[in-house]
């Protein structure tokens, strides 16, 4: 693992049917700052191709910088998880919520 200084804060890229309630010409990452909790978007960058398998899920593990617009704190965005469906959006919300309970293994 990395050593890691600036915070890595989990990103989601909604896709497809996760994405049918907004503009299907919008393709951003999905963050909360966990600085001031804002709930930040930012465009996503990064080509479909770049994101890995990981854990159940595509997962872009370099991740994207990104500045939050209320406190203008430095972010990094990491790992961006690609959401696709219903059923992943679901394993995503059980999974990423939880992490800061406990680390399913
Ligand atoms: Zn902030």
């Amino acid at each position: 693992m990395r050593n890691s200084h600036s915070e890595d804060i989990v990103g989601v890229r909604y896709t497809g049917w996760a994405a049918l309630d907004r503009d299907p010409q919008e393709d951003v990452v999905e963050f909360v700052c966990p600085h001031c909790g804002n709930k930040g978007v930012k465009p996503a960058r990064r080509a479909r191709s770049e994101y890995h398998f990981t854990d159940g899920f595509l997962q872009d593990m370099q991740g994207e910088a990104t500045t939050c617009k209320v406190c203008r704190k430095a972010l990094h965005v990491a790992p961006v998880v690609l959401v696709h469906d219903r059923d992943e959006k679901q394993r995503f919300e059980a999974i990423f919520t939880e992490e800061a309970v406990a680390v399913p293994n």
